[in-house]
């Protein structure tokens, strides 16, 4: 029995949590289908459950904090942030956010419902990559219809 393979964020970065499905298993790139725009519309939105990393443009394109904020105290926003639930986790070494995961890993903001992104227009760089240029297997995602 192979050992199971190490789960990843939207950006490719290891994480650890898991989501199984028949046929496509979310944390095995090589189960995921070729990317289709179309898919988008009947999926699960099995993207939105990896761990989402952003950086401080995201969170300021998102509107929960500016840049004055961020270059006056970075530990005083890191708390508050961590504080409203908005982000889960933050590494000064890199600079980067994780949001926080809700109902297990649903994004913060992922309407678990419908299923849509409640930010679109204002959503972070890796999600506007992913999976044409950004994931562990790009030009192919992890598509599970809704109804599964
Ligand atoms: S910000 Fe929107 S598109 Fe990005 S993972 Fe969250 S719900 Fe999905």
């Amino acid at each position: 029995m192979s050992s199971p393979t190490r789960p990843k964020s939207k950006s490719g970065q290891p994480d650890g949590r898991a989501v199984m499905a028949r046929g496509v298993n979310r944390d095995r790139p090589f189960t995921w289908v070729p990317y289709r725009l179309s898919n988008c519309a009947s999926c699960k939105a099995t993207c939105c459950t990896f761990p989402v990393e952003v950086s401080l443009p995201d969170l300021f394109r998102l509107g929960v904090t500016t840049e004055d904020e961020a270059s006056f105290d970075l530990p005083t926003l890191v708390k508050r942030l961590k504080k409203a639930g908005i982000i889960q986790k933050f590494t000064p070494k890199t600079g980067i956010f994780v949001l926080t995961q809700k109902n297990g890993d649903d994004c913060f903001y992922l309407d678990s419902k419908t299923r849509l992104c409640t930010v679109y227009e204002q959503r972070p760089k890796v999600c506007r990559g992913f999976p044409e240029t950004v994931g562990s297997r790009t030009g192919y995602c992890p598509y599970i219809p809704k109804s599964k």
